[in-house]
């Protein structure tokens, strides 16, 4: 399964989060050490978006693996950001490769990661993706499960629905139509980050000013807190709240 992480604090650069520390999410691309049987490595592409401005993030992508992109290393020395999401991807077998396939989704202030998988895609998903506009369904950025479970979290985003709220409807809604999928989402708006534990691993890392979540940790161990299955993360720099989602069975 993909690996992702999420980041809001001080300004880092993207290759102090993502590149350079001991089992970064470089590392993670090659050797993943927590997949769960998701697949082996993550080369199907990656991802990077943070907020140049508030309400703009900017978005890098590339259908390539990450280890193999000279000039997302060049950028990422430089580039610096308080809020950044970072993924790699290992497609789910049958959906399709490509830049726009990898997270992180973008639209608005908003980008959003996946991290698993819909159980009995597409048909488990299109009784729900049916209340998804046209026009929406025919401008999806994939024909991939994330994407759609991105385009219906975003309808609800827009209809005004309270992000914690809407990231609970959607899970519970997909577990009832597609029970066993892997639903680990990763959705900022560059103040606050919103992360799920859907019997995909997550850990957060917490100081006075800053929060990362991610798949693997990285950097030093002793930083990091796993995360329980089946739990709502909310956060803002220095302050991380968990809650439990309602669920039938648990990893854990
Ligand atoms: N199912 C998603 C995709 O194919 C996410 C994959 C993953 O988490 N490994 O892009």
């Amino acid at each position: 399964m993909c690996r992702h992480v999420g980041y809001l604090g001080p300004a880092t650069t993207l290759s102090g989060l993502l590149l350079e520390p001991e089992h970064s999410l470089l590392e993670q691309s090659w050797a993943p050490a927590d997949m769960r049987g998701g697949g082996k490595i993550n080369a199907d592409g990656f991802g990077v978006g943070w907020y140049d401005t508030p309400e703009a993030p900017a978005v890098y992508r590339n259908d390539r693996p990450i280890w193999t992109d000279e000039a997302f290393r060049e950028v990422a020395r430089i580039v610096r950001s308080t809020a950044v999401v970072g993924a790699v991807r290992s497609a789910t077998v049958g959906m399709p490769l490509s830049p726009a396939a990898c997270a992180p989704f973008r639209s608005g202030k908003w980008l959003f990661s996946h991290n698993g998988k819909v159980i009995g895609w597409p048909n488990s998903l299109s009784s729900i993706a049916s209340r998804l506009d046209p026009a929406a369904l025919m401008t999806l950025p994939a024909p991939t499960d994330s994407a759609v479970l991105w385009a219906l979290l975003h309808q609800l985003l827009e209809q005004g629905v309270e992000p914690g709220k809407a990231i609970r409807s959607l899970l519970v809604e997909v577990e009832q139509c597609a029970p066993g999928s892997r639903l680990n989402f990763l959705l900022t708006d560059g103040d606050q980050l919103f992360a799920t534990t859907w019997t995909h691993a997550l850990w957060v890392r917490r100081t006075r000013s800053s929060v990362t979540v991610a798949s693997e940790p990285f950097g030093p161990a002793v930083e990091w807190q796993r995360v329980p299955d089946r739990q709502l993360l909310t956060a803002v720099p220095g302050r991380v709240t968990m809650t439990p989602i309602p669920g039938t069975e648990s990893y854990d």
